[in-house]
């Protein structure tokens, strides 16, 4: 076989696709109708490589190594090294030099590995395709197509390569990305001038474009880099920034303090030189210490790390983030508005009861597998005929995409929609082959399924007769339907008797579908609305069952003890809806509304309604909307589920937008901010778990950061105020804040959320990071850093130890204070002197022990003791040492206790 690429290129052969006759399409890329075979698209990978874009250029490493300095402190910490330097303190100098390099790789290691985790992740919702391949309909990863590939769109899809259309149906495709052109293109089969500009190529689908209505079919003409999107590359970057408004908060937060700091270190300096007549070099060195003490360094970085670890284990439960704010504001949520089918069910579909005007037939059998019962209820023997049901099962089959395929000895599987799947197996468990039956009825036109209008009609060439079937929500159907069949041919309609069926049927908790068909004359070739408005025979209901999901029914119970509303958002019936939300737990008596009950309700009205609602029954996608926003209008913090292209605009609105990765469209997934892997309610609600324990680990971390600043910054003010020598050097509290500080606070990024996440209200929205009780345990904690500095610096000069000595002993001592706090910090809602909380996590004690060793080594090893000025300590000071972190640890659990007794800080803690 000859290694040719199998389509030209269009760089050697500029062919306009868009100018040659559908009939030559197939020819120039040797397919046809049935698609290639699995051999052939083997090939034609081989020479076309897959069907991506080259990646968009990230910046140079070097450059993002370069970034990590660029920051008001670090060039700070810069020019503090030059005027040590010059002053003639080298090592001072050096020191400084490599602990703002050791910090900048770290920096940019940790930024990495971050970044990389997040695109790992977001590669594990890369678009599929659907398409034809061996005459049978699948769905591929987009980067597997290769030209001469048959691909199905429909409303909702990304173009995955560029397309010669072969059919289109009502198909607009929104072409912005490539013509910058908002309105959405109408397509159409018939070929155009071959000079065209690119947005009048109206045969022509393109790559990165998007589906906005319809439904069309077109053959693969160029892939990857030869597509008219990958010639002009402008392909977004698709880089995320690791960044969120709590992160952009605490950045401005932190730039604003150093340049605060600087100052207060230039007021102080002036105070020092002329008041307290400090050498002006000695009092350079305290005010870099100052400086240097009092600004979080680490913050920022261990932040970032909090937040891409709650990504990693939202992903780990099938919720993918798509966007890094939403991981803060999953913990906030206060209402979850859910689809019905698929989400809180499992859309493993079964009909099991058919009625006919005259009969209503119950089916056994479960799961796929085409074998079950057919009992006319009331009696007791099997039904002799089907001949009853049989227009009612024809019909079923017919207005039908999905089809069933037998994957193992007792294994079916479902291409296309369950519920259609579920109908082919009723077919198959009444004995007919579907092949066989669609074969004799081939399909001339047909008008898709929407959300909107709710039936699919389509129309067929039977044996001597032209027919179009259609089925949908019941009573859609009925109002359109004039007749219905009987067992002697068309009768008028009883639409109140077929009302009742319907509620009953729906009352436990079936799904039901009505079938209707109509006659039509031989020359009709397109199916359009109107063809529906009139002589519609109604022939039927199908009732399906489709259990909750167990996982729906404990979720549902943990939102309740979390104070999170659930709200069930549905296109199916009203009943249906409230007798699966009793099933589920959703609410002990729900209350229901209807689409139609919103249309006649203001905004006001709605906001009242929406809140005590817990059912939305028979609701298009643009009631969604509305709902979100009265919601929210309400204060709520509404996450909403989302799957068809109608979608995008509440999963926009929604403060976390929620797509189903399996059955949801690229549009929807673009416009949300989670993509659940497993179309799961319980998976939401395990983000949202993870978005609470993220939060909490946030504040954890700078509530237990800051302390040490405050520390610090205090211990060297009390020096210069008071006039004793500095208790620790600059470069001394550098080794602090940027090496302990930042391992050990790693440490609260990776905790395991608190017992009782979930029996806790939501956040306000507006709850500030810092609390009053945080704010005032900064406080306190900053003083007990200082007391305690102060304690050993003067006790270690009382023994008689050297100004070295006395310092090693004070750096000592604020590592012990902050891994004792650390412990404490750890538990902010519950007590932390428990099993659980002495003995801590494994990544806690390696933490320690890491800390533990560089302590050590800080203190005795001598190429430590020459650059740090440090000096060994005797055992018995070490044991005075840890003791104050043991007292520490009383004071603040002695200070828990008291608060909870006087109750000053409600129920905080
Ligand atoms: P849900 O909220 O349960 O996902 P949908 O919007 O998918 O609801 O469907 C709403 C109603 O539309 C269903 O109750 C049913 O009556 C009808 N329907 C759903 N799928 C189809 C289909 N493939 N063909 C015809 N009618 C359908
Ligand atoms: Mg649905």
């Amino acid at each position: 076989m000859n290694e040719k690429p199998a389509a030209p290129t269009p760089e050697e052969y500029p062919i306009a696709w868009h100018a040659l006759p559908e009939a030559d399409v197939f020819a120039a890329l040797a397919t046809s109708v049935s698609g290639l075979d699995a051999a052939e698209v083997q090939r034609r990978l081989r020479v076309n490589g897959p069907n991506q874009l080259p990646a968009a250029p990230g910046k140079h490493p070097i450059m993002r190594l370069l970034a990590q300095f660029n920051n008001a402190l670090i060039y700070f910490l810069l020019a503090a090294a030059v005027a040590a330097a010059t002053l003639g303190h080298h090592i001072d100098a050096v020191v400084i030099l490599a602990v703002v390099t050791v910090n900048a790789i770290v920096g940019f290691v940790q930024e990495g590995r971050a970044e990389k985790a997040l695109n790992a992740i977001r590669s594990m919702i890369s678009p599929h395709a659907q398409v034809i391949r061996d005459a049978r309909r699948q769905s591929i990863p987009a980067t597997d197509l290769v030209p001469g590939d048959i691909v199905l769109l429909e409303a909702g899809d990304r173009i995955p390569a560029d397309l010669r259309l072969t059919r289109a149906r009502a198909l607009l495709i929104e072409e912005a990305a490539l013509t910058g052109e908002s309105v959405p293109s109408e397509k159409r089969e018939a070929l155009v001038d071959a000079r065209s500009p690119l947005a009048e190529r109206f045969c022509m689908a393109f790559s990165g474009t998007m589906v906005a209505a319809g439904q069309g079919m077109g053959i693969v003409v160029a892939t990857g880099a030869h597509t008219e999107i990958g010639h002009i590359s402008r392909m977004i970057s698709q880089v995320q920034e690791i960044t969120t408004p709590l992160l952009r908060q605490i950045n401005e937060f932190g730039r604003r303090f150093t340049w605060t700091a600087v100052s207060a270190a230039v007021a102080l300096f002036i105070f020092a030189v002329l008041v307290r007549q400090f050498h002006w070099e000695e009092a350079l060195i305290a005010v870099v210490a100052l400086a240097v003490g009092v600004v979080p360094e680490g913050l920022p970085a261990v932040i970032t790390i909090t937040l891409a670890i709650g990504v990693q284990r939202m992903a780990a439960r099938n919720a993918v983030v798509r966007r890094l704010p939403a991981v803060e504001t999953l913990g906030a949520t206060s209402v979850i508005c859910s689809d019905k089918t698929g989400t809180l069910t499992r859309n493993e579909m079964t009909a099991r009861r058919l009625v006919t005007a005259g009969h209503e037939i119950m089916v056994g059998g479960s799961g796929y597998r085409p074998e079950g019962s057919f009992r006319v209820s009331g009696r007791d023997e099997d039904m002799e005929s089907l001949a009853l049901a049989a227009p009612l099962l024809r019909t079923a089959l017919l207005c039908n995409d999905a089809q069933l395929r037998q994957t193992g000895p007792d294994a079916w599987h479902v291409d296309g929609d369950p519920m259609e799947g579920a109908l082919v197996c009723l077919v198959m468990k009444a004995g007919f082959d579907p092949g066989h039956v669609r074969g004799e009825w081939p399909r001339v036109d047909e008008i898709p399924f929407d959300a909107k209008h709710r039936f699919m009609a389509s129309l067929h060439q039977g044996p001597g007769e032209r027919v179009i079937f259609v089925k949908g929500a019941p009573e859609q159907l009925l109002a359109k339907a004039a007749g219905q069949a009987g067992a002697h041919g068309t009768e008028p309609l009883d639409a109140p008797c077929w009302q009742e069926r319907i509620e009953a049927a729906a009352a436990q908790g079936e799904r039901v579908l009505g079938f209707a068909m109509k006659p039509v004359p031989a020359g009709l070739d397109r199916l359009s609305f109107a063809d529906l408005d009139t002589d519609l025979i109604f022939i039927g209901i199908i009732g399906f069952i489709d259990p909750p999901r167990d996982e729906a029914v404990d979720a549902i119970a943990e939102c309740r003890s979390a104070g999170i509303q659930v709200k069930m958002i549905t296109g199916d019936h009203g009943a249906t809806a409230a007798a699966i939300a009793g099933q589920l737990g959703l609410a002990d008596r729900p209350e229901v509304v209807t689409g139609a009950d919103i249309d006649r309700m203001d905004d006001a009205a709605l906001k009242q309604v929406a809140e005590r609602a817990h059912v939305f029954a028979r609701t298009s996608p643009e009631h969604k909307l509305r709902i979100v926003q009265a919601l929210q209008a309400d204060r709520a913090i509404v996450a909403m589920t989302g799957d068809g292209v109608n979608d995008a605009p509440s999963l926009k609105q929604a403060n976390v937008g929620i797509a189903m990765g399996g059955k949801g469209t690229e549009a929807a997934k673009e416009a949300a901010e989670i993509v659940l892997l497993d179309d799961n309610f319980a998976s939401i609600v395990a983000a949202v778990h993870e978005g609470r324990t993220v939060y909490d680990n946030i504040r954890k971390v700078i509530a237990w950061t800051l302390p040490t600043n405050g520390g610090e910054a205090l211990t060297v003010i009390a020096a210069i105020l008071l006039g004793f020598t500095m208790p620790m050097s600059p470069v001394q509290i550098l080794w602090i804040n940027l090496i302990l500080t930042v391992t050990l606070g790693l440490v609260l990024a990776f905790e395991p959320s608190e017992p009782g996440v979930m029996q806790r209200p939501p956040r306000p929205a507006n709850a500030p990071l810092l609390s009053r009780f945080l704010v005032w345990r900064v406080i306190l904690v900053s003083f007990l850093f200082l007391g305690g500095a102060l304690a050993i610096f003067f006790y270690a000069l009382n023994r008689g130890h050297d100004v070295e000595t006395a310092r090693t002993m004070v750096v000592n001592t604020i590592v012990v204070l902050e891994i004792f706090y650390l412990f404490n910090v750890r538990y902010l809602h519950v007590g932390s002197v428990t099993w659980r909380g002495v003995l801590g996590t494994p990544a806690v004690l390696l933490v320690i022990a890491i800390v533990v060793a560089a302590q050590l080594a800080f203190t005795y090893t001598p190429v430590m003791q020459a650059w740090f000025a440090t000096r060994p300590v005797p055992l018995a000071d070490g044991i005075v040492i840890i003791l104050t972190g043991v007292l520490l640890m009383a004071v603040l659990e002695g200070e828990k206790a008291l608060l909870r007794r006087w109750r000053l800080f409600g129920d905080e803690i």
